[in-house]
């Protein structure tokens, strides 16, 4: 029986930060980790994959997954609906596996409540406001007004960086995952994460 349960990595900051960027750097130097595909009722973009970036749902399709509890927790942004789903999240931490999710702040939040014991939290920050706009920019998925009210979103949520554990500047793609993996791997080694070891040496 595995007796060690996973870890949760929360990662929150404002649109456009980094953090699909920081995700992905960190699942190519970190081949344990699992990314929790979330559901959403956002169109889905060009380049992103149904069951690969997100579930894409319908507002009702949506409302029907939190009635049947399937949703651990689900927030507002910018006008569409984005939840954890239980599946996504319960059975591999269950079964060892860490795993990684991408949340605004009050999911973030949530998620540190609902499993205290086996979550961190991080959040990443901009080098800088202009670099933030800059990068929602030059990635052109947003229109202008789009583009204003993610940048207004990302002044009220930077001032939430105390309520977590840990923080990250995106200042560069290739250090940036690095220094994420090293919290992790600390992470990882805390004595009462490591049961299967206690149950070695008799301890437990
Ligand atoms: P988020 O997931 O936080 O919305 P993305 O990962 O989509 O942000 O990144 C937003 C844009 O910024 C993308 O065009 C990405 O290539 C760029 N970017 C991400 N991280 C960095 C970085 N460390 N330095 C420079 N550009 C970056
Ligand atoms: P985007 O539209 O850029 O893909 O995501 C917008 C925001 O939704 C990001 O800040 C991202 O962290 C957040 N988000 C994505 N999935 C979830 C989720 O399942 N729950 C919560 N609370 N936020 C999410």
């Amino acid at each position: 029986m595995n007796l060690k349960r996973g870890l949760i990595t929360v990662i929150s900051g404002p649109s456009g930060t980094g953090k699909g960027t920081l995700i992905a750097g960190l699942m190519k130097i970190d081949r344990n980790m699992h990314y929790a595909i979330s559901a959403t009722t956002r169109e889905m973009r060009s380049g992103e994959a149904e069951g690969i970036s997100y579930y894409f749902k319908s507002r009702d399709q949506f409302d029907s997954l939190i009635e049947q509890g399937e949703v651990l927790e689900w927030d507002e942004f910018c006008g569409y609906r984005y939840g954890t789903l239980r599946s996504e999240l319960e059975t591999k931490v269950e079964s060892g596996l860490d795993v990684v999710l991408d949340l605004t702040v009050k999911g973030a939040m949530a998620i540190k409540k609902a499993f205290p014991e086996d979550s961190i939290s991080v959040f990443l920050l901009p080098p800088s406001i202009e670099a933030l706009e800059e990068r929602i920019r030059g990635r052109k998925r947003e229109t202008e007004e789009q583009l204003k009210d993610r940048l207004a979103q990302a002044e009220k949520e930077i001032e939430c960086v105390t309520a977590f554990d840990y923080v990250l500047v995106s200042d560069s793609i290739t250090q940036a995952p690095k220094r994420l993996k090293m919290i992790i791997d600390a992470e990882r080694q805390k004595v009462r994460r490591n049961p299967d070891i206690l149950e070695r040496l008799g301890l437990r």
